[in-house]
Order: structure tokens, then sequence, then C-alpha cells
């Protein structure tokens, strides 16, 4: 079984029907999005909309919770603000049912994952794994063999081998890389951005789990960020948000 899992989308839905469309040749059996669907960018409908089609698992992000008011707004910069009080002003009923329906945490025990958007470990003041020590507290409360995370926007895979020491991670960092999971104990896979990706490499993430090959895979998919930053201006969102498309961060 191949299991696609869909980093922050961030309302960019041209980066999100690349990623599909690439996706499309691989024969996808199952697929998986870890939050913020909404939020930076200039098609959020759309890109829930998409999100919905496709059948994805998910979590929620903290932009979606922001919108529908469960986070305040005051965690977040003021470009970030922005766009989410005009994400607030652009949704329908139906989208914002959609998004408070979104679990923080969800386990899918028989297809060996957990998708949350930052950490298991505290997860609904949505931490950052961005290092060997915050992997470590989110891989303690980690029941299954893989989980998925985004949030820090930066591809990453941190694997613990069982009865090593629990401070002793492989990790792997890198904006593309396929990493083989099968003997290790428990893996914690950034998957990265569709949407913004903040590595320095301004392409589309997306990573694949081979659930017979026991295989990672993050690749990064080209898309049109130029139609992007247009629609971003367009609507009035802070042009930062569209600069930092080109420049990925
Ligand atoms: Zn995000």
């Amino acid at each position: 079984m191949r299991i696609a899992i869909l980093g922050d989308v961030h309302s960019n839905i041209e980066a999100l029907d690349a990623v599909v469309a690439e996706l499309g040749k691989d024969n996808i059996d199952h697929w998986v999005q870890v939050g913020d669907i909404v939020g930076y960018g200039p098609d959020p409908i759309a890109c829930i909309e998409r999100i919905r089609e496709l059948g994805c698992v998910v979590s929620i992000g903290n932009h979606d919770a922001a919108v529908i008011g469960q986070l305040n707004t005051d965690y977040f910069n003021g470009y970030a603000r922005a766009a989410i009080e005009w994400t607030g002003e652009q949704l329908r009923e139906e989208d914002f049912e959609f998004l408070r329906r979104l679990p923080l945490v969800k386990e899918a025990p028989e297809l060996g994952y957990t998708v949350v958007h930052g950490s298991l470990y505290m997860p609904a003041q949505f931490g950052y794994v961005q290092s060997t020590v915050e992997a470590l507290e989110s891989l303690a409360q980690q029941r299954t063999h893989l989980a998925f995370v985004g949030h820090s926007h930066v591809p990453a895979c941190y694997m613990q081998s069982a009865g090593a020491p629990r401070h002793a991670l492989d990790v792997v960092f890198e904006s593309a890389f396929e990493a083989q999971v099968g003997q290790y104990e428990r893996v914690l896979v950034n998957v990265g951005s569709v949407g913004q990706p903040r590595d320095e490499d301004p392409r589309a993430a997306v990573a694949v789990f081979d659930t017979d090959a026991k295989t990672v895979e993050v690749r990064r998919v080209d898309y049109d960020f130029a139609t992007t930053q247009k629609k971003i201006r367009d609507a009035g969102l802070p042009t930062v948000l569209a600069e930092r498309l080109s420049l990925g961060v």
C-alpha cells in the first residue's frame, strides 16, 4: 500500500494540484494531510475542497484552529494574523464546519501511523519538531511505528531503534530523501510543506510511505508559484507572503 502525506498546504492550490498530479502516476491508496490547509495563501476554499475530494485523513493545524476561533491569533506574527483574518472572511459555513471537525491527533494503528500537526508532546500547544530533543519528546508519546508531522515546513526524518539508548536517533535532514524505516521501532517524519516550503527550496514537498517496502520518501515538485504570488498580491494579502514563495523561506 502507498500512503501519500501532504504537509502544510496553506491555501496554495497551484502547489497542491502539482503534487497531486505528480502522485497520480503512483497509485496512491490512502491520503493524509498534517494540517494547515489554510492560512497565508489565496485559495482556502479550493484547497479545502481538494483535501476533501482526496478523502485525506487530516489533523488540525494552528492556522486552521485560529480561523475557527480555537486558537488566539495573538500567537501569530502580523502577516500570519492578517492572512488568518482574511481567510475567515472568505470561507463558507461548510468550510468552517469541516475545519471544526478536524482532530488534534489521529491514530491509524491498522496502517501503522499517527498524524499530528506539530508534535505528539502536548499537541494542543503546537510545538515544533526541529531538533533531536524535540523529536525525542514527540517519539516518547508515539504508539504507532510512524508519525507524520509538519508545522516547521522543513523535511526531516528521526528514526529510533529498539533497545538503543533513548537519546540515540538516526536523523535524515535533507530537502528530499528516501529512508528505509523497517528496521526501526519508531520513526517520526516531518513531511515538509506543500504550499510554503522554508528550506530554501521553493519546490512543493510531499511524502510517500510504502507500507510493503517500508520506505519513506520526501519528494520535491515544481509548481507555478508566479501564479500564486500574483493571486496573493491581487487579494491584498501581505506581499511578503508572495515574495517568500520564490525563495522557499
Ligand atoms: Zn504551517
